[in-house]
């Protein structure tokens, strides 16, 4: 099942999920949705088994390369696709419940580019470097269930949200966002 094109308009805000450089950093939309590929596909239940981690659905990390993590099966096409080293398995920073990902901070993992590098099919692509895109589309059509959307425009949406969430946070009393 495709990613919502139109997930910034339909999903909220639930998240932040902080590179560990203290400047970059994507969104997380949400809710999640549970009639998507990992709620079925075996390979990826059987991985939440075996850790004894109970499947919750996701949402949608990153929102100018985002991912529906409730579409990912942790296929890795995409994370080999991309010329600049975009994404990351995120249990190769942070090997915990990918519902705890919603705010987390991972460190960037940089010799971590290839499919087989999941920790198992529980796994999912995280766009961490989301900020370094060249919107060359590799990844989105080498996806099997089209999980990825590249879109340059959303980051009207990603700055919208910063201010929001930010002021959020702080009522008022932050530094200005990050416009990354
Ligand atoms: S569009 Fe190209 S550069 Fe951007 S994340 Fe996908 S593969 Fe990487």
């Amino acid at each position: 099942m495709p990613i919502d094109s139109d997930f910034p308009k339909n999903h909220k805000v639930v998240g932040r999920h902080d590179h560990v450089d203290d400047e970059h950093f994507h969104f997380v939309w949400g809710p999640g949705r549970s009639d998507a590929e990992s709620a079925t596909n075996a390979e990826v239940q059987n991985a939440y088994k075996k850790r004894n981690e109970t499947y919750v659905p996701l949402g949608v990390h990153g929102t100018m390369v985002a991912v529906d993590w409730d579409s990912c099966v942790a296929d890795g096409a995409c994370i080999e696709a991309c010329p600049v080293q975009v994404f990351q398995w995120y249990r190769t920073a942070n090997d915990i419940p990918a519902i705890e990902m919603v705010n987390a901070t991972s460190g960037d993992e940089g010799e971590n580019h290839d499919r087989e590098g999941r920790k198992d099919y529980s796994d999912k692509s995280d766009p961490i470097r989301e900020h370094d895109c060249i919107w060359c589309m590799a990844c989105v059509s080498v996806c099997p269930p089209l999980a990825i959307k590249v879109d340059q425009s959303n980051l009207e949406f990603h700055e919208r949200e910063s201010r929001t969430y930010n002021e959020s946070l702080s009522k008022g009393s932050a530094p200005p966002p990050h416009s990354h």
